[in-house]
């Protein structure tokens, strides 16, 4: 065996599983423990100064000069009793991770003496050196600059020995660098206008919040494999590897006893996202072996949303103790499951009532389907807007590919809510209804929970279903920050409500009663929604024929699904609700596209690299070997008898020498492609480029060194197969 590989083997053979000593306490005495949520902040601040921070994180409200000395003092106490050294302002930049800067609280004051200081301008802003962030030429314009502030909406919470304080990440001139600003401002616009469209129902309602529940699939792979396989570092997926003789078709991981390393990493990594408050509660095998899924209790967005991003952070740091390495990329292996990250969406209100939850009375259904309807057609007008926010470099490797969400979006609602809408779309009368026409439309209203208890057909294949209580939005990849789609989709929403709310008034002050005015706008948006609904195989090639008749697009890459961003209809939408300016938008666009071109120059590069530098001289070195007996047989046998006796091995030098100059060759051309590509100044052009003629090659280069793979003596191949890194436990 080839030294790297065999020193990797060794090593995993001596692994000892890293069991973490169960904790003493059940997991509700240390919940939360690491985080300076509200009960906190009430045992140690005035009255006046919890109101403040109260009804900042309740309200929105800002929290004044005074008030924020005193919290940030109170802060700093807490986290220096947990042991912290340091504080950092913790944000999302536009480069998908999260980032953080630490300062220390020890601040000297005269010679030998020194004090731990935190005061509210510390906690409140920053400015932190900011330069090397994507901004995609927002920064350029005016000052290099840009700030984060803090989100009082989200406990600050200790890791190690640092106080992390969620923040945004604005420029100088106020524009958003990040992911948080935005979603924040989508979350409050789909708050209000559902709190408004709330009032035909019930008048109590005076908060809506969305909620996510989002369910992080992942890989485990054993770190020494990890790292002999340059792919898995650089790019996070295997760019080469011939499918293993067993893949997933047994479907014996799926929901199978966890193995015990994996439960061992599972348990401590829960254990640390508990103390820092993240309800993670559900943790089991995934379909693809060596693939799991953890899923937390949902929670509000943007607290759900920066929870998710910790999770990820803590895994990747425990996974290390672990002798793992976590891949969150959305598709590290060919050929077998890839990995989502499914957002469970719906609105909750003040009053404790789940929106997309049918309620027990006609009313309180009306009320569960006026945000159903309104979020289907929501999705059927800006489906290409949804299809944007999901799309990288990696989803794109995933999307349309083995049991995954096509890239087309269509929403499964269930064959019994299919037929309720296709009821109101025929029953709901033109003119004024009889009262009769009421009655039995309340009746079939009335049903709904009953015919929701035994809607057990679920669709696996949508990338957008209603599940019952919530939408399941499927096609969100697992490495991605969930603010992007999270910010689509309740942008869209919320702009949908505004419209219903105008039109129903309309209706009303027209003249038609509440209830009739609301049934018939919902069966105007039944109607013109209808294309988006599907119910049959995602998967299935059909789909994507009947798609096309029915006029949905399939937007296969990134580059085109982006392309909606530089639509006037899209910059209008945003701007409209205070969202996004134009200027942010183009600025997204553009590092959504560098992030793309960055990604694929990467791929593209350690597929050069692996293929020239590991892969074409193990095979020369196996032909060399072939070659060497087949000059031994016919030095022994002679010349026609030994060639006939070396048949086979001719026949195999040929072959590894058609693919080893198919594998040059065709890395050759793309290298070229590359740097063609690389020359381009227009970044969508470049995008454009990079997808279309450079990495359309990458399948069949690996294709040819695949075929090595099987043909090379095992012995000699110089890095971990799949099937090692997929079923070594
Ligand atoms: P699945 O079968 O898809 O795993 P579950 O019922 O286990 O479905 O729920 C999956 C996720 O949905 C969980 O994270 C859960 O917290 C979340 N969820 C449940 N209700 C809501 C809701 N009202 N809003 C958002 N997410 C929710
Ligand atoms: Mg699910």
């Amino acid at each position: 065996m080839s030294k790297s590989r065999e020193k990797a083997f060794d090593e995993v053979l001596n692994r000892i599983p890293q069991v973490m000593k169960d904790p003493e306490r059940r997991v509700s005495e240390y919940f939360g423990e690491n985080i300076f949520h509200l009960d906190k902040m009430r045992e140690c601040l005035t009255e006046d100064a919890y109101k403040v921070v109260k009804s900042a994180i309740e309200h929105g409200t800002p929290v004044d000069r005074t008030h924020a000395d005193q919290i940030a003092t109170a802060m700093k106490d807490w986290a220096i009793s947990k042991g912290a050294t340091h504080y950092t302002h913790w944000f999302q930049p536009l480069t998908g991770s999260t980032a953080e800067k630490h300062d220390s609280f020890f601040k000297p004051i005269s010679a030998g003496k020194a004090i731990e200081r935190f005061e509210g301008d510390l906690l409140v802003q920053q400015e932190p050196d900011a330069s090397s962030f994507p901004h995609g030429g927002i920064r350029n314009t005016f000052e290099a600059r840009g700030y984060t502030a803090w989100d009082p909406t989200s406990p600050a919470f200790v890791i190690g020995k640092t106080l992390c304080i969620p923040t945004v990440f604005i420029s100088y001139t106020g524009e958003a660098l990040d992911y948080k600003m935005p979603l924040l401002k989508a979350l409050q616009a789909v708050g209000d206008a559902a709190t408004d469209v709330c009032q035909y129902f019930d008048k109590n309602v005076s908060v809506v919040k969305p909620t996510l529940g989002w369910e992080q699939e992942y890989f485990l792979v054993d770190s020494a494999l990890y790292n002999a396989r340059p792919d898995l570092v650089l790019a996070g997926r295997a760019v080469f590897g011939h499918e293993p003789a067993k893949g997933q078709q047994l479907d014996d991981h799926y929901f199978g006893s966890i193995p015990e390393r994996a439960t061992a990493f599972m348990k401590e990594f829960e254990y640390e996202s508990h103390l820092l408050g993240i309800p993670v509660t559900t943790r089991h095998n995934e379909v693809a072996p060596n693939q799991f899924e953890c899923a937390p209790m949902f929670e509000e967005v943007n607290v759900a949303n920066d929870h998710n991003l910790l999770l990820m952070d803590v895994m990747e740091k425990i996974a290390r103790k672990h002798n793992f390495r976590v891949l969150l990329h959305e598709k590290p292996f060919a050929g077998i499951n890839g990995s989502g990250k499914h957002n469970n969406w719906s609105l909750g209100t003040n009053t404790g009532v789940n929106l997309l939850q049918p309620g027990k009375n006609p009313k309180s259904n009306l009320q569960f389907l006026t945000f159903f309807v309104n979020t289907i057609k929501a999705i059927h007008d800006n489906a290409d807007l949804l299809r944007a926010a999901i799309a990288s470099a990696s989803n794109d490797h995933r999307l349309g590919a083995n049991e995954a969400p096509p890239a087309i979006i269509s929403v499964f609602i269930g064959s019994q809510l299919t037929k309720m809408l296709d009821d109101l779309e025929k029953n709901v009368k033109a003119g004024k209804m009889t009262p009769e026409d009421k009655t039995k439309l309340k009746l079939d209203i009335g049903k709904i929970p009953e015919i929701l208890l035994d809607n057990t057909d679920r669709n696996r294949t949508s990338p957008f279903a209603f599940t019952g209580n919530k939408f399941e939005f499927r096609a969100v990849g697992s490495s991605a920050n969930c603010a992007q789609a999270m910010l689509v989709l309740n942008t869209i929403m919320a702009n949908q409500l505004i419209d219903f709310k105008k039109t129903v008034d309309a209706r009303i002050k027209k003249g038609e009663k509440k209830d009739e005015a609301i049934l018939k706008e919902l069966q105007v948006l039944i109607k013109e929604s209808k294309k988006i609904r599907f119910e049959g195989n995602g998967y299935g090639d059909e789909w994507v024929k009947e798609a096309e008749k029915r006029g949905l697009s399939n937007l296969k890459d990134t580059p085109r699904a982006l392309d909606v961003w530089s639509k006037k209809e899209s910059k209008q939408l945003f701007g409209k609700l205070g969202i996004l300016s134009e200027r942010e938008i183009e600025a997204r666009h553009e590092i959504e596209l560098e992030n793309y071109i960055l990604k694929l120059q990467i791929e593209g590069r350690v597929i050069g690299d692996l293929a020239k530098n590991h892969i074409m001289p193990a095979a020369l070195e196996y032909q060399n070997v072939l070659i060497k007996n087949v000059q031994g047989l016919i030095s022994v046998l002679g010349e026609k008898e030994g060639r006939e006796a070396a048949r086979t091995q001719i026949n195999f030098i040929k072959s590894i020498s058609k693919h080893v100059n198919n594998l040059n060759d065709k890395v050759n051309l793309m290298i070229d492609e590359r740097k063609k590509a690389r020359e381009m100044d227009d970044t969508r052009e470049k995008a454009y480029a990079y997808c279309d003629n450079v990495k359309s090659m990458f399948d069949e280069i690996r294709y040819h060194a695949d075929k090595l793979e099987i043909m090379v003596d095992d012995e000699m191949w110089p890095i971990p197969k799949l099937r090692e890194l997929l079923f070594t436990k």
